[in-house]
């Protein structure tokens, strides 16, 4: 599971790391998207808490994160858990969810707020299949996206006031799960500052790190 700020580069490198090791990114944001794309009235009320920067409710969250990890591919190979758990009660769920087993290992990405805000604000996203771009690295051609063709926008939640509120609910709810993971044995934190493939290197050394020590015991 990868933890860290919005704008810390969550979601490339969990894409990076499903590349990397063959599983299923799992990415509840990215599922939530997808309910509001498809226009149902589920997909609108959702779409207007996303655009606010609040958090949708934990059992809606986790409800459909046990239907996403109960499918073969990710009961085979595992999975990268991207912007879930994001509260204590959603940690406890995914931890009862998930037994007798338990998840291998969190990685929380690490960016000073100064720089979240400068990624999140030259932010852009392929609204098809989600791929993260900014101002400074854009697609090849007209903001049309390299990976499969479609649009690329700034996200609809990447407003200023939307930003600021998922980062202070970010401190309220979710920071508090560094120490709840740290206090398992399960945290790994990795510096997120400088290039995608740097950070990629460090979060797959902290992974291999801990693959080469065995799990945790419970
Ligand atoms: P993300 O793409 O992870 O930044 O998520 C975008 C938005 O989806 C968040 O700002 C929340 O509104 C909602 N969301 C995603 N994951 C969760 C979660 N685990 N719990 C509550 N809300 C979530």
């Amino acid at each position: 599971m990868v933890l860290g700020k919005q704008g810390a580069g969550k979601g490339t490198q969990c894409v990076r790391l499903s590349h990397h090791y063959v599983v299923p990114h799992v990415s509840t944001g990215d599922m939530l998207r997808a309910a509001v794309k498809s226009g149902s009235t589920l997909g609108l009320k959702v779409k207007a808490i996303m655009d606010r920067g609040e958090l949708l409710g934990d059992d809606i969250i986790m409800e459909m994160v046990a239907e996403r990890l109960a499918e073969p591919d990710a009961r085979a190979r595992g999975f990268i858990l991207d912007g879930c758990p994001r509260t204590t009660t959603q940690a406890e769920m995914l931890a009862a969810m998930l037994e007798p087993l338990q998840l291998d290992l969190v990685i929380d990405i690490e960016v000073p707020t100064s720089q979240v805000l400068k990624r999140l604000a030259s932010r852009r996203v392929c609204v098809d299949c989600n791929t993260n771009y900014s101002v400074s690295a854009p697609p090849r051609v007209n903001w049309t996206c390299d990976v499969c063709g479609g649009e690329v926008i700034q996200r609809e939640d990447d407003t200023e006031e939307a930003i600021r509120r998922r980062l202070e609910l970010y401190e309220r709810e979710t920071a508090p799960l560094i120490d709840w993971y740290r206090s398992r044995g399960l945290l790994a934190q990795v510096n997120g500052s400088g290039a995608p493939d740097a950070v990629l290197r460090r979060i797959v050394r902290a992974i291999e790190q801990r693959r080469s020590q065995g799990a945790p015991h419970r």
